[in-house]
């Protein structure tokens, strides 16, 4: 077994409100028992007072710049302009204090311990469900490296992105993921998409308590469904019908972890 410090869980957060979503990611990972670092790239936008929760949990909090794809015609076809900063995410190959990470989207929660996932190889990640020739780039296993970095800029400058954010751009430069090795084929459990419309609910039924990491991809985040804090039960959007319980659980962990860590003026600002 490797030392533990030579790998880590990555997220990214450009605003307090994905903030959220990091903090209820690393206590997820640290009731999934993992053994290893997690670190998190924050921007500018980021107020002290959500790095300073950031810090309380985890390892590395790195300040970065925001990359923005600039492609805003691109953008604009996925009616998603707030994704052009997920090209921030590229920064993450600059972590090169760690031989291996696994990067996680700040809208992902994991259910179960997936230390295993450093066992990959870089580029592993699991098929988009919107077209599984692709995958998504919400989970994936990389290994940090400025000449990665720099090469990965370089071909997004020179290509562009085809859908505007990161997605694209990395299914693009790691172009042969769908027939090169099966082995970078994370099975689904590692990137399940919550969202209704993207959902095969027989199978979401049969698997449902296979899945490792759930993830909230989509314009609706847990952190904007409603929550009454009296009874400290979420609504119910007709998008999460079958994942209430999963809704619920963001929630648990928020109450539980997170909340009391929040001044009022956070909760206030952030609307929680
Ligand atoms: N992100 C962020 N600020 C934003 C939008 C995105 O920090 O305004 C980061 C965050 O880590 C997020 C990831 O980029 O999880 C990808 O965006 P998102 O999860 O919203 O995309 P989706 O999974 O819904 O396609
Ligand atoms: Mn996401």
């Amino acid at each position: 077994m490797r030392s533990t410090e030579e790998f880590a869980w990555v997220t990214l957060t450009t605003n307090d409100n994905y903030g959220l979503g990091a903090l209820v990611l690393a206590h997820s990972l640290k009731r999934a028992g993992t053994a290893h670092q997690l670190a998190v790239l924050v921007t500018p936008t980021v107020s002290e007072a959500m790095r300073d929760r950031l810090k309380d949990v985890y390892n590395v909090v790195q300040e970065v710049n925001v990359l923005d794809s600039q492609d805003a015609a691109n953008l604009a076809l996925l009616a998603r302009p707030e994704l052009g900063v997920t090209f921030t995410k590229l920064h993450c190959w600059r972590l090169v204090q760690f031989e291996k990470c696994v990067f996680l989207d700040a809208d992902t929660l994991v259910l179960k311990n997936c230390d295993e996932l450093f066992e990959r190889e870089e580029l592993s990640a699991a098929p988009d469900v919107s077209w599984p020739d692709c995958f998504n780039s919400g989970v994936f296993v990389f290994t940090p490296s400025v000449d990665t970095f720099t090469k990965i800029t370089e071909f997004a400058v020179q290509n562009g992105s085809f859908d505007g954010g990161d997605q694209g751009l990395l299914n693009q430069y790691f172009g042969d993921w769908a027939t090169a090795d099966i082995k970078k084929h994370l099975p689904f459990v590692y990137n399940v998409t919550a969202y209704a419309s993207y959902c095969y609910l027989p199978a979401f039924k049969q698997f449902r308590d296979k899945i490792k990491i759930l993830h909230f991809a989509g314009k609706l985040k847990p952190w904007l469904i409603q929550f009454n804090s009296q009874t400290k039960t979420a609504a119910t959007p007709n998008e999460y019908a079958h994942a209430q319980d999963l809704i619920q659980h963001w929630w648990t962990i928020f109450c539980d972890n997170v909340h009391q860590s929040l001044t009022d003026n956070m909760c206030l600002c952030l609307n929680i």
